[in-house]
């Protein structure tokens, strides 16, 4: 994968300074906007709040180059639902779309706009998507919405049966572009695009900006305000980070220990395939740790559950495929532990990110066997570091460990070596998957 290092970041000020070029209250926010912001705790906004907020809230288009944990959300999100409780009617149409390439993200989407929007009055929102019963979401489409947060799928299928409409959409914000990409959904996107009213405001986000998502971009956006905020590679910044040589049939032992001597209370574990996080947290259940497994293939419900025990603190440790784990925000968590290290270097970046949610520091464990050593020279390439080592552990490598990695060289670093791995997990979920998940019918 290339690394697109297009997204130069405008405002390189660190999100955990506190530092910011203007207060919430400058931006033209209005009172009850201003007042969920204040009780959401966020004292300053974040580079790309600074930077996108005033724009969008002027009806500017805008492409944000910015992954999650940047506060993305709630820079599309302040403007848009300020915008659109100025245009509230008796009548709620969807008048603001936002598109985003998971479940969970949408969710999460969803979330964020009640707390920010909870003191507008008559604003609706609701979040589809595939994979659960469609039938409460399709009787909160027919009570009326204003904002409406989709993954591609399911917004195409109940479209397409004329279950919605979205002719009335003046705000529209297509969130992870890039993921999209990855994801295959694309095609997708241009139809819902299609449906969409040519006089609008666009949102744009993305992570990278490889060439096929600056095409889309170009062809969605008109006159925009570009923000960015630092690349991908910089936001490990602010992670200790470091590797165990470790042989592959000795990796759940050096967990079990590792675990033990961290004692985190909250510990993300990336496995590179769901029968991996199956079989890693049915492990660490048998060692009496509680553990539980999220990826594609369990249905929305138990997902759900896994994450929300995980976020109350009755799950220790949460075992997540790349995909599952994407856009899952839950504050706190101290440790990612990388049982496998990807094969695609950005992935590191953005699995080691879930522990630096809003400027905070973490810790962010690798086991690396032999197999994978390629995997961490392209790694400590991308974020141009060298990852600390340990060099004595209980469960050391049989082979001794690699050179130290030259971080200067311009050879790219080792092309994933089949996308295999990157398929199974990055593949596109298949519509309809068990599972369910409360219908009522926010209020923003
Ligand atoms: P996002 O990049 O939108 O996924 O946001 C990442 C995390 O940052 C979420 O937990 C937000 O609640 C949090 N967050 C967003 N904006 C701010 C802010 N201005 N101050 C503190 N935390 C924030």
């Amino acid at each position: 994968m290339t690394v697109f290092r297009t997204c130069r970041p405008s405002n390189n000020r660190s999100f955990q300074s506190g530092e910011s070029i203007v207060n919430f209250d400058q931006m033209g926010l209005s009172a009850p906007i201003l007042r969920a912001i204040k009780e959401a705790g966020y004292k300053t906004p974040t580079p790309i709040q600074a930077q996108a907020i005033g724009p969008a809230l002027r009806g500017k288009d805008l492409l944000g180059c910015a992954q999650t944990g940047t506060g993305k959300t709630a820079a599309f999100s302040l403007p848009l639902l300020q915008r659109i409780d100025e245009s509230a009617s008796d009548e709620p149409q969807v008048r603001a779309l936002v598109v985003t390439p998971t479940r969970e993200l949408a969710a999460q989407i969803g979330e964020s706009l009640a707390t920010y929007g909870k003191h507008l009055d008559d604003l609706w929102h609701t979040v589809i998507f595939g994979g659960v019963n469609e039938k409460p979401q399709i009787r909160e489409l027919q009570a009326g919405v204003d904002i409406l947060v989709a993954t591609p799928g399911r917004l195409l299928d109940l479209l397409g049966r004329k279950l919605l409409t979205l002719r009335h959409v003046q705000v529209f914000v297509l969130d992870e572009a890039d993921r999209m990409l990855d994801m295959g959904f694309l095609p997708e996107v241009k139809r819902i695009v299609s449906a969409l009213p040519r006089k609008r405001q666009t949102m744009f986000f993305s992570a990278t900006m490889p060439p096929k998502i600056r095409e889309l971009a170009n062809s969605l956006l008109h006159d925009a305000v570009s923000v960015a905020v630092a690349p991908v590679s910089s936001t490990a910044e602010r992670i200790d980070q470091a590797v165990y040589f470790v042989d592959k049939t000795n990796k759940r032992k050096l967990l079990a220990e590792v675990l033990s001597e961290i004692k985190s209370a909250r510990t993300l574990v990336f496995s590179r395939t769901k029968h991996g996080a199956n079989r890693i947290a049915k492990f660490l259940d048998k060692q009496g740790v509680k553990a539980a497994a999220i990826h594609g293939n369990k249905s929305q419900g138990a997902r759900t559950r896994a994450l929300e025990g995980f976020k109350q603190g009755n799950i220790e440790v949460l075992v997540a495929t790349d995909i599952a784990a994407r856009g899952i925000d839950v504050d706190g968590v101290s440790h990612v532990l990388n049982f496998d290290l990807p094969n695609i270097p950005e992935t590191y970046v953005h699995r080691i990110g879930r522990t630096a949610r809003a400027g905070a520091s973490g810790i962010a464990l690798s086991f690396c066997d032999l197999e994978e050593r390629e995997y961490l020279v392209a790694i400590e390439r991308l974020i141009g570091r060298h990852i600390d080592r340990v060099e004595s552990h209980a469960f050391e490598s049989s082979s001794k460990p690699p050179p130290l990695t030259n971080l200067d060289s311009r050879a790219r670093g080792p092309k994933p070596r089949s996308n295999k791995a990157k398929s199974k997990t990055s593949r596109r979920p298949k519509a309809r998957r068990g599972g369910q998940r409360r219908g009522s019918r926010p209020r923003t």
